[in-house]
């Protein structure tokens, strides 16, 4: 049988595998195996040539029995309700694994924003949310940047939630800029959370955090793992990048801001002076101490995990690797850390945003390092725990706390 690739079908195989070893009964199995609810509508834009274009949007509520839903916009081509799921069943697992009151939600649209004029990303962004606006709001369902959302994106999005509502309600989406009410912290957050975890592993394995590591995928989570591994672990070496151009690999080291510079140059990574051109299949086979995929799903997979040499993996995209190659990865020993425990810091410092927006008082930046520092170091060791208690992979050790959680709030309430 070939490897199950559709990210809610693995979604829900993890699901039901932490199921099983939590002993859950079977009406909460079912209801924690679907979406609670979800949207799908369509979105006529009026282009810039005068045409109109229907684009499909969504937006899957995963559970909200911790809280309201949370989580971001995809924009991407290869956007479908089954991509939408997954990533609103993932975000139910991490606002559970970081502790903090929220559900899970997902929402996007299938578009290709680098073919977008900014005129017509902002009609589309407002087109999104007249379509589901009676569904969100600061105690429903709080949307937030996700792949090829910004904040701009969601500036335009609360601008047009305020006028159909009629008063001010900025925690109504986070991930704005900050004189909107945005939160200081909130651009790295995804990145900066995810190094205090490999920080954390480096201490647990005896991994010198001043080794090499690779970066694949150089969007808004990857740019910011390269600047920000260094500064957080006081040094390291970073051999390779990649983005949908390809890679660059310079065994010596490269500055992480030479990089971005030349990224925001040039509009890609390659072609960067003095680096050697690899491929991004390549990247992620190179014998480095920390490996951070930070693009899409399913990159790390049946037929390469064998190939992968790093000490640590820190999944900062969600869904990067298939459960086949879960298990390879566990036999040969490299540390995973999970996508929803790696990648939780975005959504913990949306949680922080949220917060401040209702209370309409802001904290300052050192706050909020200090703050999700504690999330992410907290939720790391509840995960390593569990996996040495119950002797599984981290992926798996991560359900078993964040299904246990999410369970123990469906029980509370009484809806199974
Ligand atoms: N899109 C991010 C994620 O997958 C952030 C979600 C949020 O901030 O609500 O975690």
């Amino acid at each position: 049988m070939s490897e199950e690739l559709n990210p809610f079908k693995i979604a829900q195989k993890q699901f039901d595998e932490a199921a099983e070893m939590l002993g859950l009964d079977n009406a909460m199995r079912e209801l924690l195996r679907w979406p609670r609810r979800e949207y799908k509508f369509t979105i006529p834009v009026r282009m810039d040539d005068g045409s109109t274009k229907v684009f499909h949007g969504y937006r899957v509520q995963y559970n909200d029995a911790r809280g309201p839903n949370k989580g971001g916009l995809r924009w991407h081509p290869e956007e479908t309700i089954d991509t939408v799921r997954a990533l609103a069943a993932w975000m139910t697992w991490k606002t559970a694994v970081v502790d903090i009151p929220l559900g899970g939600g997902k929402g996007g649209v299938t578009c290709d924003p680098k073919k977008l004029s900014d005129g017509e990303k902002e009609r589309l962004a407002r087109g999104w949310v007249r379509m589901i606006a009676r569904e969100l709001g600061e105690h429903r369902d709080v949307p937030a940047p996700d792949v090829y959302t910004t904040p701009q994106i969601m500036a335009w999005m609360m601008d047009e939630f305020e006028a159909i509502v009629g008063r001010s309600h900025p925690a109504v989406i986070t991930g704005k800029p900050l004189p909107l009410g945005g939160s200081q912290g909130r651009n790295d957050a995804t990145a900066r959370g995810g190094v205090y975890t490999v920080r954390e592993a480096c201490k647990v394995l005896n991994v010198d955090p001043h080794g090499t590591y690779a970066v694949q995928g150089f969007g808004n989570a990857g740019q910011y793992a390269a600047l920000l591994h260094n500064e957080v672990l006081g040094g390291g070496r970073l051999v390779a990048v990649s983005d949908t151009s390809g890679g660059i690999h310079v065994q010596d080291g490269m500055d992480p801001q030479d990089i971005v510079d030349h990224k925001l140059k040039t509009g890609k990574v390659t072609g960067f002076p003095g680096s050697k051109s690899i491929s991004n299949e390549e990247l992620l086979e190179l014998d480095v101490n920390v490996l951070y995929p930070s693009a899409l799903e399913n990159v790390i997979h049946s037929r390469n995990a064998d190939n992968i040499k790093a000490r640590i993996c820190c999944e900062l995209a969600n869904g990067p690797t298939t459960p086949e190659a879960d298990d390879i990865l566990y036999r040969n020993g490299v540390h995973v850390i999970p996508d929803f425990l790696a990648n939780a810091g975005g959504v913990t410092v949306s949680y922080f945003e949220q917060v401040q927006g209702t209370y309409n008082y802001y904290w300052t930046l050192e706050k909020i390092h200090r703050d999700l520092d504690d999330k992410m170091t907290a939720a790391y060791h509840s995960v390593l725990e569990m996996q040495r208690d119950m002797k599984v992979q981290p992926r798996m050790a991560a359900y078993l706390v964040s299904v246990a959680r999410v369970a123990e709030a469906v029980k509370l309430r009484g809806w199974v």
